[in-house]
């Protein structure tokens, strides 16, 4: 039976020692860090991840004032409150929810934060450092896997990773950040012939497609590292991953659950990179 790469275990371990580090570093910096989520309308599935976000930053000390916009804002009105936010030295990260409601523009929005508060890491002078390999605030979702894979002891330099998926928000970032790791990459796609065959090349398999339960055991190289980014609610209101989890399980050599996997890494993830721009903001390090 395969290891059980528990995110939501590891994540309570993060989430400790981010408090301890904001405990250290706002007696030094005399505020703490600060994490402005916004939320622009009423959806539910984006109201249950802002309220997971912003309790997220309660446990560890992050002040996160919240933002709850009416769902006619316009897109001058949220640019506005992101030019305030961005001036505003108490805070170090905006996250701006997607999905924003239709008639906003989204580009002009995500565009319009400052990259050094860019804690999505979706603004273009962060993907761009993430494809020169130079540090920058990376999507946490990708972030979040190479911390997983980390923290559990699975190298990555020299392996071959296969990525399903090419968004902006997962499968590309996670190809990069793999690629900068040192290990050899290939991106898959919904054009892709032969998926099954592509993916048994896998050391480590990331599926980020958004299909339920699309990959079972013949996608699966004996040993490999399975890594479930895949979310969607099922027919019975289950949350489904993108993989057959117990088929997978019985050939591969780790695998992550849905839910209790990827996701909590996510939050952790987010609450990183507020501290690294706080970091870079107040110029301490506790390392
Ligand atoms: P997108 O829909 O933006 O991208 C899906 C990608 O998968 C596309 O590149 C698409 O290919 C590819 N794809 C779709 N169907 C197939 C197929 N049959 N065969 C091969 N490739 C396929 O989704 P996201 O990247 O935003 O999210 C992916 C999943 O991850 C979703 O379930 C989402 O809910 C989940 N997610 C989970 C998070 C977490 O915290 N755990 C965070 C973010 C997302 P093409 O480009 O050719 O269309």
């Amino acid at each position: 039976m395969a290891k059980i790469l528990d995110g939501k275990a590891l994540a309570a371990t993060l989430h400790e020692e981010q408090a301890r580090e904001v405990t250290k570093l706002a007696a030094k910096a005399g505020r703490p860090p600060g994490l402005a989520v916004v939320l622009v309308g009423a959806d539910p599935a984006s109201q249950t991840y802002v309220a997971n976000k912003r309790n997220a930053c309660k446990k560890v000390g992050i002040y996160a004032p919240d933002y709850n916009l009416k769902s006619e804002t316009t897109t001058g009105e949220l640019l506005s409150l992101i030019d305030t936010l961005n001036r505003d030295p108490a805070i170090d990260g905006i996250l701006v929810q997607l999905p924003l409601p239709a008639g906003i523009e989204k580009e002009a929005v995500l565009t319009r934060i400052a990259p050094d508060k860019d804690v999505d890491g979706f603004h273009p002078a962060n993907l761009g450092r993430l494809v020169a390999g130079e540090p920058g605030l990376v999507a946490c979702t990708p972030r979040g896997v190479i911390t997983l894979l980390d923290r559990s002891g699975i190298p990555i330099a020299g392996k071959h990773a296969v990525v399903i998926g090419r968004s902006l928000i997962v499968g590309r970032p996670m190809a990069l950040l793999l690629l900068n790791r040192d290990a050899t990459v290939t991106i898959c796609h919904s054009k892709t012939p032969n998926l099954p065959a592509m993916a048994r090349e896998a050391d480590i398999l990331v599926a980020a497609l958004g299909r339920p339960e699309m990959i079972g055991r013949d996608y699966i190289k004996p040993g490999a590292t399975v890594i479930d980014v895949g979310i969607s609610r099922g027919s019975d209101g289950k949350l489904k991953g993108d993989v057959r989890f117990e088929e997978a399980a019985a050939v591969c050599g780790a695998i992550t659950p849905v839910p209790g996997g990827v996701g909590p890494m996510t939050i952790a993830t987010l609450l990183d990179n507020t501290l690294d721009a706080y970091r870079h903001h107040t110029g301490l390090s506790t390392h």
